[in-house]
């Protein structure tokens, strides 16, 4: 990509390597400031873009208007435990499968789509508000329509009341499956009654909210509910472009051990097919095979429609967005800005992890770790001696301050590196940090606090240890 972005032969650039003693062969990846050395040497000018801009352009290409088609609705199951959240989404499953059909044979990919009156619903086939939570704590809006559950022969319950929540603050309208209608101790409108409460307003309470009555074991108002999701989807008049690269979102991904990485994922925009390069997470991969919950081998796969997907490189994360990209050079560069991030983000989180007193004692309060370690520097070895002798006298059976290291003088990298090992924070009295420490702690994310006051410090110990530290001051 370098050399040919460089108009020079791929070999030469190759050949520079190996005089650096680096083999390399096309497709390796190099960090920014060797391409820059390189392209130099080549007698190339360098400018260098945010690294960031490798994503640009990647999601969210406006569509124009009158490109965009009716889509089927996505729809997901939340409700109480043991309402009937599995059994319906079986029942729905099930009815739908016409028996000796070819291909007929369901697979669970995580989720699966039916038809009713020549359109189609998908499903997504994790029961509850779990999966719905974790994919918008990605970031990831995959459901259009929310049915919510609730047994005729219970009530309101908690989880009930915890879906209409979820679903609310993602603006996501509502219908109500009242289920078990079978039952003799069914009560229905005792449903109704008890969901006005939450605010959920049916229509023959005087609401807009669609409810139907079923029974996942009879199968009973099934069909009726296919149609109000049908209604409710023409409601909200969904659409997407399908003429043009695909997106969307993971909904389950596993490492198959004949198959190598699996991902189902929901087309949200555009046409997935074979062949096409997709950025997923942090991976990437040409789409070998694009696979239906009913396993069959796919051509495309247009918006709405859910589908595992073959042949990428590593195992992404469910909530993880997917784009298709014009090349595999992309796909890589992408791939590797992201991984890189994400090594980052992680290192920055286990430097954050320790240094200051509050995290400290938090962490220690978990692990049940009963040692608060401190590096202490002072001016004169006397101040630090009454400092050790005051910090001893604050120990209890629980937790008492270990000091790691003491001693005179300013505060040094080697206290820093000590800290960093040992988990500690760092404590100058009447001294500050040279310039060095100063930048290994700000990289290591060990918190150095300053004082002059004996009292002061040890009241701050005390009150961290107590995990009662004041703000900063
Ligand atoms: P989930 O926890 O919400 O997924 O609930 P399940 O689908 O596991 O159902 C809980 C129990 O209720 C199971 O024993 C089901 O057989 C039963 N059940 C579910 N739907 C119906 C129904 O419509 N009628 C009756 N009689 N039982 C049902």
């Amino acid at each position: 990509e370098l050399a040919g972005r460089m108009s020079e032969r791929a070999v030469d650039v190759i050949k520079f390597f190996m005089k650096q003693g680096q083999m390399m062969k096309p497709g390796d990846v190099i960090d920014a400031d060797t391409a820059e050395l390189i392209a130099s040497e080549f007698g190339h000018t360098v400018k260098r873009v945010a690294e960031s801009d490798v994503e640009e352009g990647l999601f969210n290409l406006p569509d124009a208007d009158e490109d965009l088609k009716s889509r089927p609705p996505v729809v997901t199951i939340m409700g109480h435990v043991d309402h009937g959240k599995t059994s319906l989404l079986d029942a729905i499953r099930n009815a739908n499968v016409v028996s000796g059909e070819a291909g007929g044979i369901t697979q669970h990919i995580g989720a699966y789509q039916v038809e009713k009156n020549g359109q189609k619903i998908t499903f997504i086939d994790t029961p509850g508000h779990a999966a719905f939570t974790a994919m918008r704590a990605r970031g990831a809006q995959v459901t259009d329509i929310a049915i919510l559950v609730v047994a005729a022969d219970d009530s309101v319950m908690p989880q009930t009341i915890e879906s209409i929540s979820h679903a609310k603050a993602a603006g996501v309208p509502i219908i109500v499956a009242i289920n078990k209608i079978d039952k003799p101790s069914a009560d229905a409108q005792k449903v109704r009654t008890q969901l006005l409460q939450h605010e959920v307003f049916v229509e023959s309470m005087g609401g807009e909210t669609l409810d139907v009555e079923v029974s996942a074991k009879t199968g009973l108002g099934l069909d009726k509910l296919l149609e109000a999701i049908l209604l409710q989807a023409e409601i909200l008049d969904l659409k997407a472009n399908p003429d043009r690269t695909a997106e969307g979102v993971v909904i389950e991904a596993k490492l198959d051990k004949g198959r190598g990485p699996v991902a189902t994922v929901l087309v949200q925009t555009g046409t997935l097919m074979p062949g096409d390069i997709i950025v997923v997470g942090n991976e990437w991969g040409r789409v070998r095979a694009v696979v239906n919950d009913r396993g069959e081998h796919l051509e495309e796969a247009p918006p709405s429609m859910p589908v595992e997907v073959l042949g990428l490189q590593g195992t992404p994360h469910a909530g993880d967005r997917f784009a298709t990209v014009e090349n595999e050079a992309r796909a890589r560069e992408i791939a590797a800005y992201r991984q890189r991030l994400a090594r980052d983000k992680a290192v920055a989180k286990h430097v954050g992890q320790r240094g200051s007193l509050e995290q400290m004692m938090s962490q220690l309060q978990t692990s049940g770790l009963k040692e608060f370690p401190l590096v202490i520097k002072g001016d004169v070895q006397g101040s630090i001696e009454a400092i050790a002798a005051a910090l001893e006298k604050l120990g209890t059976d629980e937790v008492r301050a270990r000091i790691v290291h003491s001693g005179a003088g300013g505060i040094t990298e080697t206290d820093v590196s000590l800290a960093e090992t040992s988990g500690a924070a760092i404590i100058g009295f009447n001294v500050r940090a040279n310039v060095q420490a100063r930048q290994a702690a700000e990289q290591a994310g060990i918190e150095i606090r300053y004082y002059n006051i004996i009292y002061n410090l040890v009241d701050d110990v005390k009150q961290a240890m107590s995990g009662l530290l004041s703000p900063e001051r």
